[in-house]
């Protein structure tokens, strides 16, 4: 087991990625904090399933108070911890001509600032486990879509945190790494495009271009790695950003792919 008697907070674990990642690691032997934002029904199901290794914490990223009060509740649920995966983040549309500065600055408050208010609260015990941050970026960090202007911002931001972070706390005995996942098909996605007017089998008509294997990434396999990232085996490595894409994110010639 990777993560024996380890406690790991996940936020954003009620569903999706995070959920993937808190399951894998409670597989692992860790005790896990679930958060979210308001899906009480999903996280007390997960909780119930994994039983006593987790514990569910629900609260809006977006207030300021919010990352003091989750790693209170990591500590009065198990009284250490060992980990953190700043997972959460407001995935949403938006582009130059409506986005307003109100959903600008939710998007940077949910996606870049309260990682790293989470970190700082959290650093203490951090730094008396010598616990790892992983940190969910997105290949959209880059660059991203005309219609993801906000959000591909708020990961670019996340991705200097990562590397900043991942410098100077290393001196500290923390690592701070990131994963910037491509396109994984969760239940929230399969829904969100097909709320963009995309038909229900989507997921089975990617254009290769996108999709050189067929199908999109599974949670699972975005879990695996974060869950390497979080183990010993991962050694001494810190600021390190991992793009887990299909394909190369930078170099790629994109007519070569065109259908
Ligand atoms: P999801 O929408 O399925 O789940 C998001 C989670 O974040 C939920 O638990 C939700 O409650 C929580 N959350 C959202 N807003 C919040 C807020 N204001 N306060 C507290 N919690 C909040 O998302 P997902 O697709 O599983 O994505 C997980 C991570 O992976 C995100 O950081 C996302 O940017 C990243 N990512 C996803 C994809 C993808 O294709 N699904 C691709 C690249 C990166």
């Amino acid at each position: 087991m990777k993560l024996k008697d380890k406690t790991i907070i996940v936020t954003g674990s009620t569903m999706g990625i995070g959920e993937a990642i808190a399951r894998r690691c409670v597989a692992e032997g860790a005790r896990v904090l679930i958060h979210g934002l308001d899906e009480r029904e999903l996280g007390e199901a997960l909780c119930a399933e994994l039983g006593e290794a987790a514990a569910l914490h629900l609260d809006d990223l977006s207030d300021t108070a919010a990352p003091a009060r989750i790693i209170a509740a990591a500590i009065a649920a198990f009284g250490s911890i060992d980990g953190l995966v700043n997972n959460a983040a407001i995935v949403a549309q938006g582009n130059l001509e409506d986005t307003t500065t109100e959903h600008f600055d939710r998007f940077i408050a949910v996606n870049t600032r309260a990682p790293m208010f989470l970190i700082k609260e959290a650093l203490p015990y951090l730094e008396k486990s010598q616990g790892p941050v992983v940190n969910i970026g997105s290949v959209n960090a880059y660059c991203g879509e005309e219609n993801l202007l906000p959000y591909s911002i708020s990961k670019g931001g996340l991705q200097t945190l990562t590397r900043n972070l991942g410098d100077t706390l290393h001196r500290r005995g923390i690592r701070v790494n990131q994963v910037n996942p491509g396109w994984v098909l969760t239940k929230q996605e399969q829904q969100r495009r097909m709320d963009q007017g995309m038909e229900e089998n989507w997921p089975t008509r990617i254009p290769v271009a996108y999709s050189p294997a067929r199908r999109l990434i599974t949670p699972e396999e975005i879990a695996s790695t974060v869950i390497h990232f979080l183990s010993a085996e991962f050694g001494p490595i810190s600021g390190a950003v991992v793009d887990l894409e299909q394909y190369p994110m930078i170099g790629r010639n994109p007519l070569k792919h065109l259908e």
